[in-house]
């Protein structure tokens, strides 16, 4: 005789499945061809990023690596400049680092397997090989943890330990044995579309009838947070050099950290400095600092506040220059290097603002 719990399993999944065969998503670009490659490459972008955002960049990441092998084989800059935009850039480079390791190695089809890879997580690794093998493997993705916290009123915090083995536990027992690419997809749909973040959609959902934060008049309330503490506020001075010929100069950033690998205006700790940071990188000013406007931009551990100071620089010759010089209209268009986004938000308005000058 079955027990509760998988009685429960049983249950929810049948009344998942059968809402998502009505419901779900069933034409998402790497679901055709669900090969491991790009439900790989999807997987990762969708990490920190929704469906609808993700969409045209798969599209373009594909057609530029259409295999694993193309991937291997690429620069990691191309990598990262058609990363950008969608944050996170580290997801870019330890794709680039998992490609070149499978491409020695091959594709793993375990999830042990997966998740020994850079930047893949053991939901992320289960994520792959149900849906690329369509083979049971649990996983707990945001949106997953969110459904489960309510359907089973788990009211710790999402970050303890304890929860986290909670909700690995209800997940497991939820998870059926059939239709292991169909069950992920569906419970990933329900989080993101019924189930939501906000104001969850309990009238339409298919397992209202036994979720407890419904039946408690709790869905709102859950999952419980802890209380985040105030983000550190760090002062920088971004510098805007630019040369006769109307090329900026920026800098590449260290491999990793904040920004790393990508292309950046260069960064200074404060406007006191800045001539001394000119000689760093052995150019000349030519011309007085101005002050071009001050850009914000939250990071999960701190908020950036930078102040944009402008000067046109001597010309060096091509030999000497550090870095990379791109026109500004490149690098509106058509970065041909990784920019991190607020960067090439601020390249965007200076340009506009050029634009815009009588
Ligand atoms: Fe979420 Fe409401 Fe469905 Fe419960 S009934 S799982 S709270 S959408």
């Amino acid at each position: 005789m079955p027990g509760v719990a998988e009685a429960v399993t049983a249950d929810f999944a049948t009344r998942l499945l059968g809402w998502f065969d009505r419901h779900g998503r069933h034409d998402l670009p790497w679901q055709h061809p669900r090969t491991p490659y790009r439900v790989w490459v999807s997987e990762i972008m969708l990490q920190q990023t929704q469906v609808a955002t993700v969409i045209p960049y798969f599209e373009r990441f594909l057609a530029r690596f259409p295999s694993l092998e193309d991937l291997a084989a690429a620069d990691v800059d191309e990598v990262l400049s058609l990363w950008t935009g969608l944050g996170y850039y580290a997801r870019a480079r330890n794709l680039h680092r998992a490609a070149m390791a499978m491409a020695e190695e091959g594709v793993p089809e375990t999830v042990e397997g997966w998740n020994a890879l850079p930047g893949v997580g053991p939901s992320t690794a289960a994520a792959i090989v149900a849906q690329a093998f369509d083979r049971r493997a649990v996983i707990l993705d945001g949106n997953v943890k969110r459904v489960l916290a309510r359907h089973a009123a788990v009211d710790t915090p999402q970050e303890s330990a304890a929860t986290a083995h909670r909700l690995w536990a209800l997940a497991d027992q939820r998870t059926p044995r059939g239709r292991a690419a169909d069950y992920t997809q569906a419970i990933m749909d329900l989080g993101a579309t019924v189930c939501r973040r906000g104001t969850p959609r309990c009238d339409i959902c298919p397992v209202r009838e036994d979720c407890r934060a419904r039946i408690e008049g709790r869905a709102a309330e859950l999952p419980v947070r802890q209380r985040r503490k105030q983000r550190p506020v760090r002062e920088r001075v971004l510098l805007w050099l630019e040369d006769s010929d109307g090329r900026l100069f920026l800098e590449k950033r260290p491999p990793s950290g904040i920004w790393g690998g990508l292309a950046c205006l260069p960064v200074n700790d404060d406007a006191g400095s800045v001539d001394d940071r000119l000689a760093e990188l052995g150019l000349q000013r030519d011309g007085a600092w101005q002050a071009l406007g001050r850009l914000r931009h939250v990071f999960s551990h701190f908020e950036l506040s930078a102040e944009v100071l402008a000067t046109s620089v001597a010309p060096v010759s091509v030999a000497d220059r550090p870095g990379e010089w791109l026109v500004v209209d490149q690098l509106v268009s058509d970065p041909p290097v990784g920019l991190p986004a607020p960067i090439q938000r601020v390249i965007r308005e200076q340009h506009r603002a050029r634009l815009d000058r009588p």
